[in-house]
């Protein structure tokens, strides 16, 4: 099975057709052509439907992704919205799976940020955030470089991943992975883990300079990677999901070490089921340590 762990409902609000019913049947064709089961979608951008209420933004996720086995709706949260940690405890409770956010407007660091982690934690969920520079229109770049969601680090049981590979720093997003690895083992106490989500991002010509690094480093990444395409529900693009499961299949095949159709396996699937927890796989990891 292969799933897409980063689909948009909404990508453009001028574009977004609003029938739900209409828009999963035509993503699960869509899919389906390119030999993909299911996978992540996104509720609406809070800052782009500014009109919607927080049920609405939330039922028209679940509205998409209704009897859908393996469609797997996530609540996109603003933080900085008063009512915040009530909406995620009103998503966490209508079944979601998960969390998006973008730090558009704030820091990782910034309290309401961790608040809401934090709450996203107790509720036993986990948050997809963009990572990289961020095609908003406004100046974000330093709330989105990878080394500041180091702030995460204090927040217990959180399961986190960083979109894009942070690109263009896909070398300090490699590194705050080597961090989380490490610290997953030196405080079991904390247990906050890091995904990597492969998401374009990158343009095709860096792809492989991108997993080359990504591929080569000597962290464990089999069980922490993440397909996903950034298509949309109203008109998922086919060929776009086909092309980069092409050229990123051709670059695990030259670069990855040991069982490469375990590792598509676990990045194409098993990942986006732990990660989502629905699967309970417990990988044995290498630890990173200092000076091995
Ligand atoms: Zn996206």
């Amino acid at each position: 099975m292969r799933l897409d762990g980063h689909i948009h409902t909404g990508l453009e609000k001028s574009e977004y057709i609003v029938d739900p019913a209409r828009n999963q049947k035509d993503l699960m064709e869509r899919l389906s052509k390119a030999g993909l089961d299911g996978g992540v979608i996104l509720s609406v951008d809070p800052l782009k439907f500014a009109d919607w209420d927080p049920e609405r933004r939330l039922q028209d996720c679940l509205d998409t992704c209704k009897g859908q086995e393996h469609l797997y709706p996530f609540y996109y949260l603003n933080p900085l919205e008063s009512d915040a940690l009530d909406q995620i405890d009103m998503a966490a409770k209508a079944g979601v799976y998960g969390f998006k956010m973008i730090c558009t407007l704030y820091a990782p660091s910034d309290e309401r940020c961790l608040r809401a982690c934090e709450r996203i934690a107790q509720v036993g969920k986990p948050v997809l955030f963009h990572s990289g520079i961020c095609w908003d229109g406004v100046n974000s770049c330093n709330n989105n470089r990878p080394g500041n969601f180091e702030a995460l680090i204090e927040i217990p049981h959180l399961k986190f991943c960083l979109a894009h590979i942070s690109w263009p720093w896909y070398d300090e997003c490699i590194a705050v992975y080597g961090k989380f690895n490490n610290a997953y083992y030196r405080r079991p106490e904390m247990s906050c883990e890091m995904f990597i989500d492969v998401t374009p991002g990158t343009p095709r010509r860096h792809r492989e300079d991108a997993f080359r690094h990504l591929l080569t480093c000597d962290y464990e990444l089999r069980y922490n990677l993440i397909f996903g395409t950034d298509c949309n529900t109203s008109k998922y693009n086919t060929s776009w999901a086909v092309e980069w499961q092409q050229r990123d299949d051709a670059l695990y095949e030259k670069y990855c070490d040991g069982d490469v159709e375990d590792f598509k396996e676990h990045v194409y699937c098993r990942n986006i089921l732990r990660f989502i927890g629905v699967s309970d796989e417990k990988p044995e990891k290498a630890i990173p340590m200092v000076g091995e």
